[in-house]
C-alpha cells in the first residue's frame, strides 16, 4: 500500500525518468529515501549515452548504498522508481540490504506500453568439475 507521501517521491523518481528520456536513454528513474522523506541519492537511466546495459538507475542506487550506507541505514532506505526493477536490479537491490522499493509502472504494464521487449532466458549448463571448484570455493566462508 502506497502513502501520499510515497506519492510524492514517486512523482521525483517520475520526473527523473523523463530526464532520462529528454538526454536520450530510455525513460527510467529512481531515487533513495531515509524514513523522513529526505532523499539521499537519485539516478536515472544511462544505458544509452554510457554504452552500459547496466547503467539502470536502480542498480546504480543499489551500489551507491552498499558502498556509502552502513547496513543499519540501507535497511531502513526505501527505493523510490519509476518503473518496478528488473531482475537483475532487484538481485542487488537484495543485496544492498534496501528496506523497500516503491514503484510506479510494474514490469507487466511496461511490456504493455514496450511489446516484444521480453528477452528469453539463457541457457545454463552445469553443474560440472565439482572437484575442482570445490577446491578454490570451499574454506572461504566460515
Ligand atoms: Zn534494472
Amino acid at each position: 500500500m502506497t502513502t501520499p507521501e510515497d506519492h510524492t517521491l514517486l512523482r521525483r523518481a517520475i520526473a527523473l525518468a523523463a530526464t532520462a528520456r529528454e538526454g536520450g536513454d530510455p525513460p527510467f528513474g529512481s531515487l533513495l529515501a531515509a524514513p523522513d522523506g529526505t532523499v539521499l541519492a537519485e539516478a536515472h537511466n544511462t544505458t544509452r549515452t554510457d554504452r552500459d546495459i547496466t547503467a539502470h538507475p536502480e542498480l546504480k542506487l543499489a551500489r551507491w548504498a552498499a558502498s556509502e550506507l552502513d547496513p543499519a541505514t540501507a535497511a531502513e532506505t526505501t527505493m523510490y522508481t519509476s518503473c518496478q526493477p528488473c531482475g537483475m536490479c532487484e538481485a542487488v537491490i537484495q543485496q544492498a540490504g534496501l528496506r523497500r522499493v516503491v514503484f510506479a509502472l510494474s514490469n507487466d504494464q511496461l511490456l504493455d506500453i514496450r511489446p516484444g521487449s521480453g528477452r528469453l532466458p539463457v541457457p545454463q549448463d552445469g553443474p560440472a568439475l565439482l572437484d575442482e571448484v570445490r577446491a578454490v570455493v570451499e574454506g572461504y566462508y566460515r
